[in-house]
């Protein structure tokens, strides 16, 4: 059946697969045929999401992407890879006045370093096939809008896309697209993780967007399963939005 969205015979790592975006982006490539390697770091919930994917041919591994070393021993582990939906990540909401170091250390090390050391390795180690695809979870959040007390946060995910940008041209020559996203709120468990936030906060926010609500992780899923797919084979360096009309 015609489908140019079809990720067929193609092999994905996508991280922080145990919930939430990445968990639904995992279900989604395998509904297209793709095989999946997905890994978080917990392995109950990783283990719940596999249990999700059609097909057979897929495979877990654990790995706290936090830690250099566990982030070589996984792409060592890894086979030939036709894309990559690098999405693990968390949040932090503090103003300037509480900055702690080891807090903007470990925001870093789990949003921004490790993209930047696995796309090193994967390069490396030449696990991505000529041609293939790096999809980057970023977000609105400080690269198209501003928020009180989002400022590692926001950092975190700005430098996101200012890799990605490199990436793109300096890998460009072996075949290899870069591109990310960059999602609204997005009902999952990273939002209001430490639970400051109450029901009616988060439904004044809602009313400021156009399309009338916040994003279901299906709604950042098709557009990473795009970015993925041939479809986009001329795609490459693009941050895309995906935020019901937000930033407008
Ligand atoms: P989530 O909390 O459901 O998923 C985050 C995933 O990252 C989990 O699987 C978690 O285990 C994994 N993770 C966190 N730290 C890790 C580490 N050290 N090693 C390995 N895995 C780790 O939240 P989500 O909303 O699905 O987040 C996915 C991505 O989307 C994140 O990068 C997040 O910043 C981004 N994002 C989310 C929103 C939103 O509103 N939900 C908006 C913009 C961007």
């Amino acid at each position: 059946m015609y489908n140019p969205y079809s990720l067929k015979n193609k092999t994905i790592l996508v991280t922080g697969a145990s919930s939430g975006i990445g968990r639904q982006t995992a279900i989604e490539c395998a509904k297209l045929g793709a095989n999946l390697v997905i890994t978080a770091r917990n392995e109950e919930r990783l283990q719940a999401t596999f249990d999700l994917l059609e097909g057979e041919e897929h495979q877990m591994v654990i790995a706290d992407l936090s830690h250099t070393s566990q982030i070589e021993a996984l792409v060592s582990a890894l086979p030939k890879l036709d894309g990559f939906s690098c999405n693990a990540g968390i949040a932090n909401t503090e103003p300037i006045s509480f900055y702690k170091e080891e807090e903007i250390e470990n925001v870093f090390k789990t949003n921004t370093f490790s993209m930047m050391m696995l796309t090193k390795f994967l390069v490396k180690k030449k696990k991505l096939n000529k041609p293939s695809s790096i999809v980057y979870t970023a977000s609105i959040g400080n690269v198209y809008s501003a928020g009180v007390a989002n400022g590692i946060y926001g950092a975190s995910k700005c430098a996101i896309d200012g890799f990605m940008r490199t990436a793109a041209i300096e890998l460009a020559s072996k075949g290899i697209r870069c591109n990310s996203v960059n999602p609204g709120m997005v009902f999952t468990n990273i939002v209001d993780s430490n639970g400051r936030i109450t029901k009616e906060q988060f439904d004044e926010d809602m009313k400021k967007y156009p399309l009338g609500r916040y994003g279901k992780p299906e709604d950042v899923a098709y557009a990473i399963v795009y970015l993925l797919s041939d479809a986009a084979a001329w795609v490459t360096g693009t941050a895309l939005k995906i935020d019901g009309g937000v930033t407008l």
